[in-house]
């Protein structure tokens, strides 16, 4: 159930609203919203529960929420979230652009990363110092160096910095150095991961489960902003199927869909979605195309070289022409890239 305050509410009849939804036996979340807040009532609702509500004071209307996801949904908060981290923004008229290197590789790297995502326009920077591999023998990451590489270049640059926290036991070390965490495709479902990333108050990037249906993705959602986080930003990139001319398959789809269900911002992330360096550029554009509020993108210097991912990185020429025609579908449909 969701109680819309009118942006006239004041605090003690917030307070009072939350104070009744408790009595009645759910537990009140507050969304402050710019306009006005709103109180999303979790758990088993009693029959007339909604007249009782409706008629306090500074209640402008109360709806049930059908949807399982009860804070994720749009019906909670009807204007859409818009996720801003320094420069970075997903969501709005703009399209916040993440890129850099699948791992941290090394301090020279990054840096020279850094400095062109930045020219290029980009507003965050991705690099992974935690790093989930398949085999236990590949690369796992440079771990807290890599942090700091990564808070470096931000020092340098004004990026923000989007990294993977794996552990729960990780969200403290990581939050010193992330202004977002991403929590990985593998992750998804950890949910004692997901409840610590939610508190840390940081803005949370969450990718889709290679195998997670929209549901299980809202409701993995609904973990971290249960924390009273309200800053959760979905990832699609790609799921599971048995298509094998592709890493993983672009669900481009849910893009629009997800716009309809929830008031989080969308991200596509068109490197891992296809695993192929030659079919991002285009994937990046159809992206744009489909409403995506904010983009991830691989890049590398030499991905020959790489040590992770490389087969589906961005070189540095290719990555400022699929900015810059990316931006064209942008600005067609009114926003603004970057
Ligand atoms: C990554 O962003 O490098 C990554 C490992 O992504 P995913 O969790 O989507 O596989
Ligand atoms: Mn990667």
């Amino acid at each position: 159930m969701i109680i819309v305050m009118s942006p006239l509410a004041t605090k003690n009849q917030i307070d009072h609203a939350q104070g009744r939804v408790r009595e009645f036996g759910l537990e009140p979340h507050l969304i402050v919203g710019a306009e006005r807040t709103i109180i999303a009532g979790v758990g088993k609702e009693k029959p007339g529960l909604m007249s009782h509500l409706e008629v306090l004071d500074g209640v402008e209307k109360v709806l049930p929420v059908v949807a399982p996801y009860k804070m994720a949904s749009l019906e909670a908060a009807p204007v859409h979230t818009v996720v801003k981290v320094l420069g970075f923004q997903a969501g709005g008229d703009r399209i916040g652009v993440m890129a850099g290197p699948c791992s941290v590789e090394s301090r020279e790297q990054l840096l020279e990363l850094a400095r062109l995502v930045k020219q290029a326009g980009a507003t965050a920077l991705r690099g992974g110092a935690y790093k989930p591999r398949t085999s236990p023998y590949s690369f796992q990451g440079l771990k807290e160096k890599g942090l700091e590489i990564l808070a470096e270049a931000r020092a340098e640059t004004g990026l923000a910095i989007v990294t993977e926290v794996m552990a729960p036991e990780l969200v403290g070390l990581v939050s010193k150095y992330a202004d977002i965490l991403q929590i990985g495709a593998r992750n998804m479902q950890n949910y004692p991961l997901l409840e610590a990333a939610g508190e840390s108050g940081k803005p949370v990037l969450l990718k889709r489960g290679p195998s997670a249906t929209m549901d299980e993705f809202l409701l993995a959602a609904e973990y971290i902003l249960k924390t009273g986080n309200s800053q959760v930003m979905l990832c699609e990139r790609g799921i599971r199927t048995f298509e094998d001319h592709t890493r993983f398959t672009l669900a481009l789809a849910s893009v629009p869909y997800l716009q309809q269900k929830t008031h989080l911002p969308v991200v596509v992330d068109p490197s891992h979605g296809t695993g192929k360096t030659s079919l991002v550029p285009a994937m990046t554009r159809a992206a744009v195309a489909s409403g995506a509020d904010a983009l991830m993108l691989e890049i590398h210097s030499n991905p020959e070289t790489a040590w992770s991912d490389g087969y589906q990185a961005l070189t540095p020429g290719l990555f400022l022409e699929t900015v810059k025609s990316a931006g064209v579908v942008a600005s067609a449909l009114g926003r603004k890239l970057g």
